[in-house]
């Protein structure tokens, strides 16, 4: 594999996102310039730490106006550029319709994205931003993996746009980027799965999937009890890192999963609370099962994502980042505490 060019501009989609925003500032720490993409330019108080990032930082940053659903709207920003860093896709577990709201953006999004790419000679090395939900379907499938965790050679067979439709959407958005990668041989493509993304954040923002959930956690929204649910975690910080190894080194290749270590939710109480105390309402008890049927349906649990999950640790094989992309992973106990803390300079408890 040819080397890759550090001089040329890196662009990183959904650049305001809460990795995306590390992303940006180790690369502008290291010196590249980056362009950034945004989706709504008029939106400032999205994006306005990044300007901020870029006054400190040796790296230039420029950003574009560019919306998933509008084709070719990565043109402008991607010309010029050597490695592409996609993770602009939206991560809500909630939303009203599955197929607009996560689906259509997550893959036309993609394709729209690698349509580009495709169209620019510049481009060598495409990271995609995948997760460890397009990896597996439900905990409950661990039980038949002959060594015990999910591995890179797994995918998520059970996902649909009724059951589980966000893990869907990341599903369908890496397996039609591989369908595009694999057709050509100008430049190649490396995805990550991140296991849940937790630690502290570089803006002000309380819209992500990962701020809402640990906000909930010292908030008392679990305070009655949380269900038995485990989940791979890893830093903000290992992930961002994880990008750029992955967009610079020739040798990357790929699916990688991005997992620390594996805990339940109760447990990540237990760790807050060797910091914290008793100054916050963390979760001490775990919810029966039958409880769970009863509250989990308000709660946006199915009865079926309840019977599949709860109560089932899970384990991921990490090795291959570890091995290809040189990764080392902070303690999950130091991500907790340093996002509490970090909510805590910034008064959002
Ligand atoms: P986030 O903070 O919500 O970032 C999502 C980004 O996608 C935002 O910049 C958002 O733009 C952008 N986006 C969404 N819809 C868009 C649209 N229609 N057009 C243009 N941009 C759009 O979430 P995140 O946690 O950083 O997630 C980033 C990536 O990591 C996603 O691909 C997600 O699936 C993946 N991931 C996340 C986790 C996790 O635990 N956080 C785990 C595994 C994988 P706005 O700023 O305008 O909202």
């Amino acid at each position: 594999m040819t080397d890759i060019d550090s001089s040329a501009p890196v662009l990183v989609t959904g650049a305001s996102g809460y990795i995306a925003s590390w992303i940006v500032r180790f690369l502008l720490e290291g010196g590249y310039t980056v362009h950034g993409t945004v989706r709504d330019m008029r939106q400032g108080q999205k994006f306005g730490h990044l300007y901020e990032l870029a006054k400190k930082e040796k790296g230039s940053l420029r950003l574009f106006e560019a919306d998933l659903l509008h084709e070719g709207a990565f043109r402008k920003a991607m010309e010029d550029c050597g490695v592409v860093i996609h993770t602009a896709s939206p991560f809500r577990l909630k939303v009203k319709d599955p197929r607009q709201d996560l689906v259509d953006p997550a893959r036309k999004g993609t394709l729209n994205v690698l349509a580009t790419v495709n169209e620019l000679d510049t481009v060598q090395r495409v990271v995609l931003t995948s997760s460890v939900a397009a990896i597996y379907g439900d905990a409950i499938e661990l039980a038949d993996k002959p060594n015990g965790m999910f591995t890179e050679d797994d995918w998520n067979l059970r996902a649909d746009l009724d059951y589980q439709p966000y893990s869907f959407s990341k599903t369908i958005a890496e397996k039609e980027a591989w369908a595009l990668a694999e057709a050509q041989d100008r430049w190649s493509m490396v995805a990550l799965q991140p296991g849940f993304v937790l630690g502290p954040s570089l803006s002000d923002r309380s819209d992500s999937t990962s701020i809402d959930f640990m906000l909930s956690m010292v908030n008392g929204n679990f305070k009655s009890g949380v269900p038995d649910l485990y989940f791979g975690i890893v830093d903000v910080r290992d992930v961002a890192q994880a990008h750029i190894r992955a967009g610079f080194n020739p040798e990357a290749s790929g699916r990688n999963i991005l997992t620390a270590d594996e805990l339940g939710v109760l447990e990540m109480g237990a760790i807050l609370r060797t910091e914290f105390g008793k100054k916050y309402p963390l979760p001490r008890r775990i919810l029966p099962k039958w409880l769970l049927y009863i509250l989990g349906p308000f709660r946006g649990y199915s009865w079926s994502y309840i019977r599949r999950n709860a109560g089932y640790p899970v384990r991921f094989d990490n090795s291959c980042s570890m091995e290809k992309l040189g990764m080392t992973y902070r303690p999950v106990s130091e991500t907790l505490i340093e996002q509490v803390h970090d909510f805590e300079r910034k008064g959002m408890i």
